[in-house]
């Protein structure tokens, strides 16, 4: 089964340091033809999926950090975008703004399948298409 995910990042503003930075605004993932679109937040379950993406990014694109922060909005820990220069967390509410300015950046070619399969599974299973 092929999986390629596309990758989509757009310019942003620190509203911490006021730096410019870059986010990943959405991704689309293609597994054997079947587009599903997800966001950074819907891989909180998914370290290791995360994980393939964050290895893949170049460091020119300037994007932040993907990891885990804590949101004090969120009351607990997320998988999210941040600052490249200070790392401050950035909400879901910032991907939603900047993918007004979002460009596809690049396609990643995972090794492996079944992960992926395991998040479209979930994707689709839940009542608004997103784990968060
Ligand atoms: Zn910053």
């Amino acid at each position: 089964m092929d999986v390629a995910i596309n990758i989509f990042v757009a310019p942003s503003q620190c509203w911490s340091c006021g730096a410019d930075t870059s986010i990943i605004t959405n991704l689309m993932m293609d597994l054997a033809g079947e587009e599903t679109a997800f966001c950074v937040g819907d891989l909180t379950d998914y370290p290791e999926l995360a994980e393939e993406i964050a290895t893949q990014i170049p460091p020119e694109l300037g994007v932040g950090a993907t990891k885990m922060r804590p949101s004090a909005t969120m009351g607990r820990a997320y998988m999210s975008n941040g600052c490249a220069p200070c790392d401050a967390i950035f909400g879901m509410h910032y991907e939603i703004h900047a993918r007004y300015d979002e460009r596809h950046a690049l396609t990643i070619l995972p090794s492996a399948a079944a992960g992926w399969a395991d998040l479209v599974e979930a994707l689709n299973a839940s009542d608004d298409g997103h784990l968060i």
